[in-house]
């Protein structure tokens, strides 16, 4: 069942989400070699709190922590830990607010400054693609656009779209229907209307499309091993175009290796 919202229910979704950029804001300061992955974390759930949120995450289904964070071959929900990061890696900041009764939902993958070409452009056209989700999540469209726009664009280049995990409804629970594949046929599935409020985040793998669990249960990795790039955004169907209720502005401000010009 898809929960519409009204134009007030939004505009809460949207401080959730002002909350929730500058919660990314905090760790994009702190991504550098050396840096622990645990230490990102406690930095996000502190930055949250202290402005009167809660991480959606932490405890959600047991999900240990308020942000998943994914290096490298790892896709999605990986927890953070002891690992430090490393000049060569990539890293997946996936994080959620709860404020005011509505979640958000947002993510972003930061290359180190030791990333080789090949995975820079993984991210970049990784970026690039949410953007074209975005552009098709307009009422009136259908889920199938979106997911279209996304697939068509990166299998291109040969990439694995991950087929297992997809984007979701967000609003007073944090995952809600339509589900919103990274995949999929143009002018199929749900019908876009105002009010429908979802996290568009493709999955991009440099190589196969196949991923496997690790055996702690949430862990997700390329079955190949090879590197994966995750970007999400939580956007609002208006009557009169799209809203992106999340930013990644804070993040682009603050990390140190301008990888690239353009933010949201
Ligand atoms: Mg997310
Ligand atoms: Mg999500």
């Amino acid at each position: 069942m898809i929960h519409y919202k009204t134009a007030d229910d939004i505009q809460k979704i949207k401080e959730s989400a002002q909350m929730l950029g500058q919660a990314h804001g905090e760790v994009a300061k702190l991504i550098k070699p050396g840096i622990k992955t645990e230490t990102l974390d406690k930095v996000a759930d502190e930055y949250i709190r202290d402005h009167g949120g809660s991480p959606s995450f932490k405890n959600y289904n047991g999900f240990p922590a308020a942000l998943c964070i994914s290096v490298n071959e790892t896709v999605v929900h990986g927890f953070p830990g002891k690992y430090e990061l490393k000049e060569t890696d990539i890293i997946s900041v996936d994080c959620g607010v709860f404020y005011q009764g509505f979640h958000s939902d947002s993510a972003y993958t930061y290359p180190l400054e030791g990333v080789s070409q090949d995975v820079l452009d993984l991210l970049e056209r990784t970026y690039h693609s949410l953007d074209l989700g975005i552009e098709q999540a307009k009422a009136g469209n259908r889920v199938g656009d979106i997911s279209f726009a996304i697939q068509q664009y990166v299998e291109q280049f040969g990439y694995g779209v991950v087929r297992e995990l997809v984007g979701h409804g967000v609003g007073m629970n944090l995952h809600e229907d339509p589900e919103i594949p990274n995949y999929g046929k143009r002018g199929k599935g749900v019908k876009l209307t105002p009010g429908m409020v979802f996290a568009i985040e493709p999955m991009i793998n440099m190589g196969t499309k196949n991923v496997v669990q690790e055996r702690d249960g949430w862990t997700i990795r390329t079955a190949d091993r090879k590197p994966s790039a995750h970007f999400e955004h939580t956007v609002a169907v208006l009557e009169n175009g799209t809203e992106v209720l999340t930013t990644h502005k804070y993040i682009e401000e603050n990390y140190s290796y301008k990888w690239r010009n353009k933010s949201r």
